[in-house]
């Protein structure tokens, strides 16, 4: 049953010499992958709930013998995700937690240990900076931040006992784009293992193994659930770091459950078509930001003025629905009065889903390495699937409320 549910991308088909050497497109791929016939030819993977696997015989509960053993070490449904997620990203293998933040956690926990440095950007979500300043110090791992851009003072950021690179591409908040690929030399060179937090690509927009990363990192949460109606942690790795991260995995028994991962793999389907239109919507509101007066700058890496515009360009294929605008300086009155009138805009943390969404972030701005230089208001934009028309309806109403017209 596993054989099927493993079931190898055409693309391998070819390479070992199968009379089809057409590689098939992604959306081909997201659209078959994970299904098998043990379903008894109903589509999809069904929800498989369950503590106790039984055993028919002792010998076998001894030698822990077949494909299932314990509900908390996989079963049909997780197993159908992980392994169409493992081929999608192009890793040797791929972890489920029921947050994104779980499986950061895990990735970092399967890398250091105590005595160990890490290097993390200095742009990275907000709680990850917490896991690390709290939990991890606390163990005993050291870390320090860097700028998203460092340039030759990367190098001089190691230390002897540096053990891994933390990158997040674009930066939280602020979207710096990083070069992952020059980064993940100069680790590599110095024997560290480069993890990289890829949610706002995915693998459609970013190859992430590819381009030098050990373990990538997904909040599922996002794009691949798509709905705003689950929690779920994706990481991802090559073979070299694979089978600690699933040891580690193991040990902190941090799963997903079978319900949200049922959910993510219907998310899965559709997630080139979604990522793609609302990185299309997104990119139409961004040019129309910039030439509206009382913005001051729109950070989103597909505009040239945007930080690491250059290393987007030359690595992503495309962009997602994520980005952010700095505003000409106002009270907090006029902002509040700009947001709270939103009709179609929500105003709420998470994104990645069919809705719009707007926050507020700089109360939420943590830099240490570098001053983040901007004095404006800045707002973060999720730009979902609803008509490009009306969302601009919708802001240009708020940019009227925001410059005191009633
Ligand atoms: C939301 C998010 C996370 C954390 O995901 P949760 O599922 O909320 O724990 C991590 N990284 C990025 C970039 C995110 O946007």
């Amino acid at each position: 049953m596993l054989n099927a549910l493993a079931t190898p991308r055409p693309a391998q088909a070819a390479e070992a010499g199968a009379p089809d050497a057409r590689r098939p497109a992604t959306q081909t791929f997201l659209t078959h992958a994970a299904r098998s016939k043990a379903f008894h030819g109903f589509v999809n993977p069904p929800i498989y709930r369950g503590s106790t696997v039984l055993f028919d015989t002792m010998d076998d509960l001894v030698h822990g013998r077949g494909e299932f053993t314990y509900g908390r070490k996989g079963n049909p449904s997780t197993r159908a995700l992980e392994g169409a997620w493992t081929e999608l990203a192009g890793a040797a293998g791929t972890i489920l937690c029921g947050s994104g933040l779980a499986a950061i956690t895990t990735a970092l926990l399967s890398v250091a240990r105590a005595g160990d440095h890490l290097l993390v950007v200095d742009t990275v979500y907000g709680p990850v900076r917490a896991l690390c300043d709290g939990l991890l110090e606390r163990f005993g791992v050291a870390v320090s931040y860097f700028p998203p851009d460092p340039g030759a003072d990367f190098e001089q950021a190691f230390r002897d006992n540096t053990v891994a690179v933390y990158l997040e591409s674009p930066g939280s908040l602020t979207m710096e784009i990083q070069d992952v690929p020059g980064l993940a030399a100069i680790a590599h060179a110095r024997g560290a293992c480069v993890l990289m937090d890829n949610t706002w690509s995915t693998p459609i927009l970013f190859d992430a193994h590819a381009t030098g990363v050990d373990i990538s990192i997904e909040a599922g949460t996002k794009y691949l659930g798509g709905a705003s109606d689950l929690l779920l942690g994706v990481a991802s790795a090559n073979s070299a770091y694979w089978p600690r991260l699933q040891d580690t995995h193991r040990m902190m028994g941090c799963i997903a459950g079978p319900e949200d991962v049922f959910l993510a793999l219907r998310g899965f389907r559709t997630l080139d078509l979604r990522i793609r239109e609302s990185g299309k919507r997104a990119l139409e509101i961004a040019h129309w930001l910039r030439s509206r007066p009382g913005v001051r700058a729109v950070l989103h890496p597909a505009l040239e003025q945007s930080p690491g515009h250059g290393y987007w360009k030359r690595d992503y294929h495309g962009a997602s629905g994520l980005f952010s605008v700095i505003l000409d300086p106002v009270s907090r009155q006029s902002l509040a009065r700009m947001l709270d009138g939103l009709r179609l805009f929500g105003m709420g943390y998470s994104w990645g889903g069919f809705e719009s969404l707007v926050t507020p972030i700089d109360h939420d701005l943590v830099r240490t390495a570098k001053p983040w230089p901007h004095t404006g208001p800045t707002l973060r934009l999720y730009i979902g699937l609803e008509d490009v028309d009306d969302l601009k309806q919708d802001l240009s109403d708020g940019f009227a409320r925001l410059a005191g017209k009633p």
